[in-house]
């Protein structure tokens, strides 16, 4: 008979597992922490959305909409994308639900997104992103809540030493324009310097050649023209509440006048926390103000503000998570105890405490699965009524745990004795 071919995992996917899982689970952990702390509402969304969701609100000639997208007509001939990303789906829902009436309304979702990108170390095709928004607020404090909400997270992670907030102001659309056409100007003049990609963006999205990674775009780039000498008052004004809000709030910042970001959507404030940790992945979160977006979904104009991080990012940078602990193993000595063994475990359970066991083999080999599982202790129980207690982990294990485990569980049982063993 032909051998059957295991059909593999898919390039640039994962399958997270293990320590890394653990890793993920203490990023996802951290994110729900901090997101209450700071009263974002938890949402979800759908994994896929109409083409139209992203084509219009990230702008036709971005990476992630020319490029990208993961795109497929479904069996009733609709033209479906997985989502790249959250802000576009939920700048929809805000619109098709009625959520206008929450407004300003403050979200935080987490989950996976696709983008078809040259799979890497820390770019996959399917990863994971944690992301905030506030919809429907147009006060810079709301720039400055978004960036605290950020910088704790990032503390409490631990990770804040290696990770610097860059900041920056695309300005409102007055000063957008005068901006762009002294960029094109500038970038005209340089034409034959230009990469390949870069031309191509000169008449579509010239900021964007700001953002190039290609090195022969990089001295062209950093020798533009700032954006400041064309800041209008307002978007002046803009910049300074929010800085100082930044100052007031605590959170470290530095300017970085050539941070744009990949979508069109951005306004004013533009923002990536960025660490020299990770090669040339180094972006763990970022965002923007996107006053835009929602309109050119086809709604009222209304303001918006968000950010999106790596969660496989940020998962490598933290210290390595604990293993999930496990309080007691409990095995029975011969088989006619199974059953006491197995009410046992079902009251420690209901008592709230982590119960491993072992499916199979005698008592011997089950005291090793569950050394090896790195339970505390290991509660035998033997003949008579009698439990006896094996003290596995010492650091872990104290008298008045063990004395507390049993008056949770009540002690109905007729004699009690507890060893320590040294093994
Ligand atoms: P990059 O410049 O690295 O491509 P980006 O500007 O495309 O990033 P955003 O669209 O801002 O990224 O997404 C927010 C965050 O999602 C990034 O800062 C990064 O941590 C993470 N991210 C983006 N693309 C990938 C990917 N392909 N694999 C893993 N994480 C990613
Ligand atoms: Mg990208």
């Amino acid at each position: 008979m032909a051998k059957i071919q295991t059909p593999q995992r898919i390039r640039g996917t994962q399958d997270i597992f293990g320590e890394e899982q653990r890793r993920f689970a203490a990023v996802l952990d951290a994110f729900d922490r901090v997101r209450r702390l700071y009263c974002f509402q938890r949402v979800d969304i759908p994994v896929f959305e109409s083409t139209a969701v992203f084509a219009r609100s990230l702008g036709e000639t971005t990476d992630v909409v020319s490029k990208e997208m993961y795109t497929f007509e479904d069996r009733g001939g609709d033209s479906i994308t997985l989502r790249p990303e959250f802000t576009a789906g939920i700048a929809r829902a805000f619109l098709t639900e009625g959520w206008q009436q929450y407004a300003p309304l403050k979200l935080a979702t987490s989950g996976p997104v696709f983008r078809y990108e040259r799979p890497q170390k820390g770019r996959f095709r399917q990863f994971h992103q944690i992301d905030a928004e506030v919809i429907g607020a147009a006060e810079p404090m709301a720039d400055v809540e978004l960036l605290a909400f950020a910088d704790q997270l990032l503390r409490e992670l631990g990770i804040s030493d290696g990770v610097t907030l860059q900041l920056n102001t695309l300005g409102d659309a007055a000063t957008r324009d005068a901006w762009r056409a002294a960029l094109v100007e500038h970038f005209q003049s340089h034409r034959a310097e230009l990469s390949e990609d870069s031309l191509a963006r000169l008449d579509k999205n010239p900021l964007r050649i700001l953002d190039s990674k290609d090195p022969r775009d990089r001295p062209i780039a950093d020798s533009a023209p700032d954006i400041d000498q064309f800041l209008t008052a307002e978007a002046a004004d803009f910049f300074g509440a929010v800085t100082g809000g930044l100052d007031a709030a605590g959170v470290a910042w530095t300017r970085n006048a050539r941070l744009v970001r990949g979508l069109d959507y951005y306004r004013h404030t533009a923002f990536e926390f960025v660490t020299d940790r990770l090669g040339a992945q180094g972006t763990v979160l970022a965002g923007g103000r996107y006053d835009g977006l929602i309109e050119s979904l086809g709604g009222n104009p209304t303001p918006g503000v968000g950010w999106a991080a790596g969660v496989e990012r940020l998962a490598m940078l933290i210290a390595e998570p604990a293993v999930e602990r496990v309080d007691v193993a409990v095995i029975s000595d011969s088989p006619e105890l199974e059953p006491e063994a197995k009410r046992l475990a079902a009251l420690l359970r209901n008592c709230g405490y982590s119960v491993y066991q072992s499916y199979r083999n005698g008592s011997k080999k089950q005291a090793e699965a569950a050394r090896k599982a790195k339970a505390t202790g290991i509660i035998y129980v033997r003949p008579g009524d009698q439990l006896h207690m094996t003290v596995v982990d010492h650091d872990r294990y104290s008298r008045e745990w063990w004395l507390r485990l049993l008056a949770d569980i009540g002690d109905p049982y007729a004699a009690m004795h507890v060893t320590s063993d040294q093994a």
